[in-house]
């Protein structure tokens, strides 16, 4: 008997994609399921992350068509990485293998295929790598890839130039679950499961409808929380610079003592506004730091549910 795969797709505002998106998929898994890689039990699993567009009822027809089309409802907005979790967790369930991919498919559907072979192979976990990102705009590429080596720089181990399309056994899914944290970054996560894993190259297309929902500030609150969910080198990068400030100070210090003894003392106003704004800048830097990991204490140890379901369309409803 061959494995069940599920397609776990997070969807945010998704309307223009999906029409797409959804018979793409299928073609690819009723493919696989020809070849005999899948089960044919296998089925795709759409994650509505508290869309306000038409997301929802375009998936409801999908599943009412095809029972291999199926859905969760988060009741708000959670975002996708926590829709994602949402989607593995209900995923796990009812399938062996999953595969998590963007909804605007911009990650190649056939490496879908090579995924699975990796996988029969007796990798747990398939990660995607992106070839290339000429697809991508200047922008988006060089925050990316800046990204990618800040955290690199600050020893987050993660997989260069992978998101989150990756394949995962079902031994990597349960043991995902065990991680509770709140302040999720999965691809930071799933490289310290310590599973066997393999890669697949693949060139990453345009988004071919719709916008992008992840603009700046959403990027940079994912970035923000990789960096602070995964090393604490910011609060010693501030210990670090303390110490400089401190040293610097003293140099001044020296120096104006030699001046006062030369007997050319300044008038120093100039010097004296300059250091209270630098200090109280690091002051407020640091402080800021600090406040970052505080907080992340703090709603972890609520222990919040990431999010909450409101409705699943499985097989025979
Ligand atoms: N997404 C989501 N919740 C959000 C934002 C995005 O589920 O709050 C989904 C979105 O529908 C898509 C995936 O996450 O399937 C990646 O988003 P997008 O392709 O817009 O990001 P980009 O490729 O521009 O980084
Ligand atoms: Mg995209």
């Amino acid at each position: 008997m061959s494995d069940v795969l599920s397609v776990v797709v997070p969807c945010y505002n998704e309307e223009e994609m999906l029409p797409i998106s959804i018979p793409r998929l299928k073609d690819m898994l009723g493919s696989l399921m020809d070849k005999g890689k899948i089960s044919p039990e296998s089925f795709l699993l759409f994650v509505d992350d508290g869309s306000r567009d038409k997301t929802w009822e375009i998936l409801c027809a999908a599943h009412e068509a095809d029972e291999s089309v199926r859905a969760v409802k988060l009741s708000a907005n959670c975002g996708h990485q926590s829709a994602l979790l949402a989607g593995l967790s209900v995923a796990r369930e009812s399938s062996d293998i999953s595969v998590s991919i963007d909804c605007d498919l911009q990650d190649d559907v056939n490496a879908i295929e090579t995924m699975v072979d990796r996988y029969h192979e007796g990798c747990e976990i398939v990660f995607g790598i992106r070839g290339s990102r000429k697809k991508d705009s200047f922008f988006k590429r060089s925050t990316a890839q800046g990204f990618y080596r800040l955290l690199a720089s600050m020893g987050v181990k993660t997989v260069y130039n992978h998101a989150d399309f990756r394949l995962m056994s079902k031994k990597a899914m349960d043991e995902l679950s065990e991680y509770k944290e709140t302040n999720l970054y999965l691809r930071g996560l799933i490289p310290l499961l310590g599973l066997k894993t393999g890669e697949v190259v693949y060139e990453r297309g345009e988004r071919e409808a719709g916008e992008s929902k992840y603009p700046l500030k959403k990027m940079i609150a994912l970035a923000l929380n990789g960096i602070t969910s995964f090393s604490i080198k910011p609060i010693r990068l501030v210990m670090h610079l303390g110490f400089w400030v401190l040293l610097v100070c003293l140099a001044a210090a020296i120096y104006a003592f030699v001046s006062y003894i030369g007997g050319n003392v300044e008038k120093g106003w100039t010097s004296l506004i300059l250091s209270i704004w630098f200090l109280g800048g690091i002051q407020l830097l640091s402080l800021g730091i600090i406040g970052e990991y505080v907080g992340k204490i703090y709603s972890e140890s609520k222990h919040r549910p990431l999010y909450h379901i409101e409705t699943v369309l499985e097989k025979g409803e």
